[in-house]
């Protein structure tokens, strides 16, 4: 593409004086305006690409301007752009079948929403209404989402700021092998006790008052936590036994990101409901979801479900997840997001580790990795601190700086550089991208005393 400085110039402007920002101070920052982008690259109006190893906000599954998505979107506008969610409709009709047919066991009803907040909203709701219970029980470190409900559930700092109280959630630790909060010193014992941490903490809330236990399949944002073997299973038993009902945001891990269609299908652990947006469509569209199981469903089969959204099963979203779903299936993306991990990006980053002191643990599958940085990999003292401000993130900021100053874009958290890349990113791209990072974690050994 040819650079336009004067445009970049304008749009900054008009952005600058105009445009209200998520998650932002709004005089501390300066948005990077975005001309265009294709497959796991975008670029800018001044000559810069960067290869994209944060899939956005780990949403942009497929990469961009995939050919069949677009046309999907583009025939489906010709033929009826909105509708109101009372009618039907083939695309929504067929995404549901679809997404249904992907999800385990018995769940076989997909109610849509426009993302992954309002899918957990709903969830909760469907929890709450169907069991007559008011408290969901969420996991912390994890994030649900940015509206009243769903911040509540969030187990990250960025909660705090607009936390009323417990507003009917109490959180819990999951189980993070690297900093125990249970001082476990092996997998199989922090999978033990974050367990019986659970099971007290259902006692002691009191089972009758619980509706649900809400948590990320794998933890995203917080960290790409994978639970070990044996945990989520273990938590839909302590559900059963006391009537509560299980939860799974498989908002950002869903479509193929773990290497699973969904990320439950590596554990074979069937929630009552799970929630997606995201992957589903790549966000080519906004679009997200619940999948119902048949018993909640079931709830509502005479009993009108209290909750509705002008957009639910938009046209060109629903046409979007189709033809998305389609091209991941045709070619075979779940399957090469698993090899990718195994056999490029877990070596690759575990090589990039060894040489660089301040990578204290690698952790993931599939695509969707996290390098987490440490002072000292003997004290494991965090590079930066949890709940960071902008100062004391530097190091982290200056890995960042060089990997853009290089041509690849991460995605980073406090401590923790995320490598979360499009499902269908080649080999050669990874290498690419792990070569840059590779030279960009300089900078953070300059901050270690190890
Ligand atoms: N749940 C998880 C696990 C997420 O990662 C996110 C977004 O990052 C959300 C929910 C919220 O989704 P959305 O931003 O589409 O509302």
């Amino acid at each position: 593409p040819k650079p336009d400085p004067e445009r970049a110039a304008a749009i900054r402007r008009r952005d600058r004086a105009h445009v209200f920002h998520a998650w932002a101070a709004q005089k501390h920052i300066d948005p990077l305006p975005v001309a265009g982008g294709a497959g796991s690259y975008f670029w800018d109006y001044e000559g810069n690409s960067y290869l994209d190893f944060s899939s956005q906000f780990v949403n942009l599954n497929i990469g961009h301007a995939h050919p069949r998505v677009v046309a999907a979107v583009r025939d489906q506008a010709e033929r009826l752009c909105t509708i109101a969610p009372h009618f039907t409709t083939e695309p929504r009709a067929e995404a549901a079948r679809l997404i249904a047919g992907l999800a385990p066991g018995d769940l076989n009803r997909v109610f849509f929403t426009n993302g992954g907040t309002e899918a957990n909203e709903h969830a909760v709701r469907m929890a709450r209404t169907a069991t007559g219970r008011p408290k969901i029980l969420s996991a912390y470190r994890s994030y649900h989402g940015a509206t009243a409900t769903a911040l509540n559930l969030t187990g990250d700092p960025r909660r705090w700021s607009a936390d009323s109280g417990s507003a009917g959630v109490t959180h819990f630790f999951g189980p993070y092998p690297y900093r125990s909060a249970f001082h476990a010193d092996s997998p199989e014992q922090e999978c033990e006790r974050a367990l019986a941490h659970l099971d007290l903490t259902i006692r002691m809330e009191g089972p009758a008052t619980i509706a649900a236990v809400l948590l990320e399949t794998v933890i995203g944002t917080g960290g790409v936590l994978v639970p070990p073997d044996g945990y989520l299973a273990g938590v839909r038993r302590i559900c059963d036994e006391y009537g509560i009902l299980m939860i799974t945001d498989e908002v950002m891990v869903g479509f193929g990101r773990t290497g699973e269609w969904f990320a439950v299908g590596h554990w074979d652990v069937v929630p009552d409901l799970l929630t997606f947006a995201k992957g589903v469509n790549s966000g080519y569209v906004p679009l997200g979801g619940v999948v119902v199981s048949d018993r909640v469903a079931a709830v509502f089969d005479h009993r009108p479900y209290p909750g509705g959204l002008t957009y639910s099963g938009h046209p060109l979203g629903c046409a979007a997840a189709v033809a998305t779903i389609g091209a991941m299936r045709d070619e075979g993306m779940v399957e090469h997001a698993a090899w990718l991990g195994e056999q490029v990006l877990g070596p690759g980053l575990r090589d990039i580790a060894a040489r660089h002191p301040a990578v204290g643990e690698v952790r993931g599958l599939g695509v969707f990795w996290a390098l987490e940085l440490v002072k000292d990999r003997g004290t494991r003292e965090m590079l930066v601190p949890y709940a960071a401000s902008p100062a004391e993130s530097t190091p982290v900021t200056e890995v960042m700086a060089a990997c853009r100053k290089a041509g690849l874009w991460p995605f980073a958290n406090y401590n923790r550089i995320h490598v979360v890349p499009p499902c269908n990113l080649s080999a050669a791209e990874a290498a690419e991208g792990l070569a840059i990072l590779d030279g960009a974690l300089t900078a953070a050994d300059a901050y270690t005393t190890e």
